[in-house]
């Protein structure tokens, strides 16, 4: 889960509707599972559980984070409280053994209606690690199927004797109601396909062009939280840049330093670094 720094009110964004003002300033990005919100997106006040309609305003503005309808379907009604951790206030990316969540490629077989074979394929779990981390993939149901759509809602319950489905087509269904696992697991297998070239490249002049196509993939598939997993380990001064945030030493001077690259650093609004190896950078704002 990408960490985000909460930029102050700005009095532009009552003239906006509360979800477009949390998406300009922390990006189009859903706050939980890190889709990219490409139509539907709803502001959603972490401290009291509800989705927040109408004008954007400064009273509720301190809670406000930005969810996709799955995200939002299945946190609707429910007061975070206490033990959950949310992006905007909570250390929800980490390096190393002490992440607060990791990715896993897990076998998932969905039986059918129709007496065939299931189907099996791999999808990208996020793996929590203790209580509040739990409690964040249960409240927004990270792992979980969260139907919106009525209408495949009502095809995936059709009577079997009426309308069979094989365990693909159940599986087709529901992913094309919550593509949430099916595209984490896209990012994870195009992070580790990167993670596979870099290895190849030789040069400064390749390695910043790798940098700039990674930049354009991460920003256009979201999912900022698997790339930064699978690939700072690859080279984390490289990859940081890519991601949007200058590397952990801020300073233009030392060694390694890289410019983020503009698309990521724009498209990641407000992403925090302080997961980064010391010094802290300066938070990354628009
Ligand atoms: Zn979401």
């Amino acid at each position: 889960m990408r960490p985000v720094a909460r930029p102050p009110w700005n009095p532009r964004w009552a003239a906006l509707s509360a979800s477009h003002a949390v998406a300009a300033a922390l990006g189009e990005y859903c706050s939980a599972c890190e889709i990219p919100l490409l139509s539907k997106r709803i502001a959603w006040n972490a401290s009291t559980g509800e989705a927040v309609t109408g004008r954007a305003r400064p009273a509720d503005w301190g809670d406000l984070l930005v969810l996709c309808p799955h995200c939002a379907r299945a946190a609707a009604g429910r007061a975070p409280g206490g033990t959950v951790l949310l992006p905007d206030r909570d250390a929800t990316f980490a390096l190393g053994p002490g992440a607060p969540f990791s990715d896993e490629l897990r076998t998932v077989e969905v039986a059918g209606t129709d007496g065939g074979e299931p189907d099996v394929t791999e999808r990208v779990f996020v793996v929590p690690n203790g209580d509040a981390a739990a409690g964040t993939v249960q409240l927004f149901g990270l792992n979980t199927a969260q139907q919106v759509d009525s209408r495949l809602r009502l095809a995936l319950h059709a009577d079997p004797a009426e309308m069979p489905l094989s365990g693909e087509q159940r599986r087709q269904l529901t992913e094309l109601d919550d593509p949430r696992l099916m595209l984490r697991t896209a990012a994870w297998e195009h992070a580790k396909d990167a993670a596979v070239a870099y290895r190849q490249l030789t040069g400064d002049a390749a390695l910043a062009s790798w940098a700039l196509l990674l930049a354009h993939a991460i920003s256009s598939r979201g999912f900022w939280s698997v790339w930064a997993a699978v690939l700072t380990e690859v080279d984390l001064p490289l990859v940081t840049s890519a991601l949007g945030l200058p590397p952990g030493s801020a300073d233009p001077k030392a060694p390694g330093y890289r410019l983020p690259v503009a698309v990521a650093a724009h498209a990641f609004k407000a992403t925090r670094g302080d997961w980064l190896p010391s010094p802290s950078p300066t938070t990354e704002q628009d």
